[in-house]
């Protein structure tokens, strides 16, 4: 069956930088909220932060990575970069990290910036492309254009990088149709790693008044799911590992409450790989007449998926078409 299931395979370091380093103000940010942190980070915590990470890893065996997540790292000053790369680098010299890697803008890299992050033994580089599509990137304030995408995914890849893209479900003006145009444009430019986010709408972000005075209708879950599922299945098909479906679970951002609207989830990737495996299962039965029970033998790693969270594809089979779905894992 066609899963291929989101996994980090690493043990990750993260370390927010919330919202240094951007001149830019997109309608979804609220980038303090999003990184659960609200204190600036220096340099000088990093160093602290890698020491108590490593402290809880129990599998020797398994590769680091300090990942600067959150902001738009190459906007940075470039000493601040430098002391910031400086402090996860020396665990690199120690063997006690493998890697490093970093988010950024699209229009925030050039020859300049990957030459200091190759020095510094930056491994992967994720870009915020969100959408390939102009309309959506003028009404999401983004300020770059695919064009810049395009560019430094290029650039990101000749210097040897791994490269990452992000992209958005259900920005302004987006269609699920512009969705999958995006991600197949992705593609084109052979990410190693993608991340699916849905659009959540936080307060004090431009979308949160836009929303408040009806310029923008947040997406229903399913919708969402829906969606998303779409631009995953295209990774799939492309063979595209997708480490992540759906924000960073902190506390904060998976409750859902006044101060969060929008398609708030915290089992996206459930959600959406159980529906995949609905609609295999649908497939398999097509055209073989009134079935009452069907045995299903299928991958144990899967077969979570295949039952459904709460056994919600059991109970669809059952009330929808009165099949009764029997799942064994081998
Ligand atoms: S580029 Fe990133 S950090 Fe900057 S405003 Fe947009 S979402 Fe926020």
């Amino acid at each position: 069956m066609g899963l291929n299931i989101p996994k980090e395979d690493k043990y990750i370091i993260p370390i927010f930088i919330p919202h240094r380093g951007c001149k830019n103000d997109c309608v979804f940010c609220n980038q303090k909220r999003i990184s659960g942190e609200q204190r600036n980070v220096t340099p000088q915590d990093v160093k602290k932060e890698i020491e108590t990470w490593l402290k809880s890893f129990k599998n020797k065996d398994r590769k680091r990575q300090v990942a600067f997540f959150g902001g738009s790292f190459t906007g940075l000053e470039i000493e601040e970069q430098q002391e910031f790369l400086q402090a996860a680098n020396q665990f690199i010299h120690t063997k006690e990290i493998d890697s490093i890697k970093l988010s950024t803008r699209p229009d925030y890299i050039d020859e300049n910036i990957l030459k200091l992050l190759k020095k510094y033994n930056v491994k992967c580089i994720e870009l915020g492309v969100q959408s390939m599509d102009e309309e959506v990137l003028i009404a999401s304030k983004r300020g770059h254009t695919s064009r810049d995408v395009v560019a430094a995914s290029k650039l990101i890849r000749k210097h040897g990088f791994e490269l990452g893209h992000q992209v958005m479900i259900g920005l302004p003006k987006s269609t699920k149709e512009k969705e999958i145009e995006t991600i197949k444009k992705c593609i084109k430019l052979k990410p190693d790693v993608v991340r699916i986010y849905p659009v959540y709408v936080l307060k004090n972000s431009k979308l949160y008044d836009m929303t408040k005075d009806k310029e923008y209708i947040p997406l229903e879950l399913e919708e969402a799911i829906e969606r998303a599922k779409e631009v995953y299945k295209e990774c799939v098909r492309n063979k595209i590992n997708v480490i992540r479906i759906g924000l960073q679970t902190t506390e904060e951002i998976n409750k859902k409450n006044e101060e969060i609207l929008g398609p708030v989830c915290d089992n996206y990737k459930e959600r959406i790989l159980t529906n995949i495996s609905r609609d295999y299962v649908l497939g398999k039965i097509k055209n073989k007449g009134k079935l009452k029970r069907i045995k299903l033998v299928v991958p144990k790693n899967t077969q979570n998926y295949v039952v459904g969270n709460n056994k919600s594809n059991i109970t669809y089979f059952e009330e929808k078409l009165g099949l009764k779905l029997e799942v064994k894992g081998k």
